[in-house]
């Protein structure tokens, strides 16, 4: 059988594994790339295989990096079904929708909206975890918790007497509104992400006691703090931090603004899913307590609430995009860059080419919406928060399923490396893959 590397070789984004075994031919994710421009126009380069001959199309989770492709795919002639988890389905239809209605305010816009449409009716077999699916003779498919975000899955594949696991995303450890990540099956081959290959995180309490800081320091000093983050998870884990730092009495009484109508529609998801949280945030919403929904936490839907904010002093804003590459935070980085009283604080991964990695790494002035802002607001990285798995986990998550041979994608070069290092001191036989490499399994 063969395995291409169709996305995330040496890279972060785009995401997409392409297996033919000898009677069935499937995709692992079709991702979109993200970030630096010579990255962004891999999303309209021929995919190293004809869509119109894969057979199915395993969706990971349902961040962008891992399906904002598929409509292309289908465009471009995929007839076959897509695979994913129950709320990955849900999660599909919100990401697809807005991904599309974006692209067709572009130039060259890859797909629209009636491609995303079409993209939807084609993932339909949808899955629970630990669940088997018979994909053609002898080739099967599991999908485990990643503990990523809502519904990610690590998937394992059977095939021609072999099995492979896709990691897709994994997971950080203790995180509020998803389990851990499982442990991975006896494997053959492991494709393993490396976002975070050569890290290692901070415990969650202590990004939570880091970001509390921020929040009374900021507002002490009648700034406001701005989140960049994405709607996905993040957004939600936010939410759930600050209303139980407020019901603790550990931040003061302060408005808190969701700006980001793709995360309100990401939350509405997520309230329907509250059974799926580990115990503490489950039996929090059993209690009829809603962090998603409470006195100080306004959701601003339209463009005229979103533009009142600027008139407020001393409040919380949490807005997309997660790595400010669009969307309402802008605006808000826009007017509060200049403030030294103001601070931003980054939850997530800023990849390589984005506004948010250059503010991160100190730029003092930054071009958004066709001005120059100078940066003088205080920037801060909570890493704990992180939905990705450290360099620890990662090692211990391989270790599990103790494969012949890993390959090694999802991570900037540095990542890749250490990981690739680490991961040979076990005694592994490690490959990081080039973008469109093929290798025989
Ligand atoms: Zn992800």
């Amino acid at each position: 059988m063969r395995l291409t590397f169709a996305g995330a070789a040496g890279t972060v984004t785009g995401s997409c594994f392409f297996l033919e075994t000898k009677g069935t031919k499937l995709l692992v994710d079709c991702g979109m790339f993200q970030g630096l421009p010579e990255l962004e126009a891999k999303n309209t380069e021929p995919f190293p295989f004809d869509p119109a001959e894969v057979d199915w199309l395993i969706i990971t989770h349902g961040h962008l990096d891992h399906l904002g492709l598929v409509p292309r795919l289908v465009r471009e002639g995929f007839q076959g079904r897509g695979i994913c988890t129950v709320p990955t389905r849900d999660i599909a239809q919100v990401m697809l929708m807005d991904a599309a209605r974006i692209q067709e305010e572009e130039d060259g816009a890859l797909y629209t909206v009636e491609d995303a449409l079409d993209a939807l009716d084609r993932i339909s077999l949808l899955v629970e975890y630990g669940e088997e699916v018979e994909l053609g003779k002898g080739v099967k498919a599991k999908f485990h918790d990643a503990g990523h975000i809502l519904g990610a899955a690590f998937v394992e594949i059977q095939a021609e007497g072999k099995t492979l696991v896709f990691s897709g995303d994994l997971g950080n450890r203790g995180k509020p509104l998803v389990e851990d990540p499982s442990y991975p099956p006896k494997a053959d081959v492991l494709v393993l992400e490396s976002t975070y290959g050569d890290r290692t995180h901070p415990p969650l309490e202590d990004s939570v006691e880091e970001l509390r800081r921020v929040i009374v320091e900021t507002l002490e000093h009648g700034g406001n703090v701005v989140i960049p983050s994405f709607a996905l998870e993040r957004t939600q884990e936010v939410l759930y931090i600050l209303f139980r730092l407020w019901k603790e009495r550990k931040i003061p009484r302060t408005k808190i603004f969701l700006d980001s109508p793709l995360a309100v529609q990401a939350t509405r998801i997520f309230e329907r899913y509250t059974e799926r949280f580990p115990e503490p945030a489950r039996k929090l919403f059993r209690k009829k307590e809603d962090p998603f929904d409470f006195e100080l936490l306004e959701y601003t839907l339209t463009k005229a609430a979103s533009k009142k904010i600027a008139e407020e002093e001393g409040v919380i804003i949490i807005a997309g995009s997660g790595m400010c590459t669009g969307g309402r935070v802008l605006y808000h980085l826009r007017a509060n860059l200049p403030r030294p009283e103001s601070s931003i604080v980054f939850v997530g991964y800023q990849a390589e080419g984005t506004l948010g990695r250059a503010i991160l790494e100190g730029a003092p002035v930054v071009e958004i919406l066709g001005s120059m802002v100078p940066v003088r607001a205080g920037i801060w990285r909570i890493e704990g928060l992180s939905a990705h798995a450290d360099q620890g986990i990662l090692v211990d998550w391989a270790l599990h399923a103790d494969p012949r041979q890993i390959f090694l994608v999802h991570g900037e070069p540095h990542a890749l490396g250490a990981l690739a290092t680490r991961l040979a001191s076990h005694g592994y036989s490690v490959h990081i893959p080039a973008w469109h490499e093929t290798v025989e399994l």
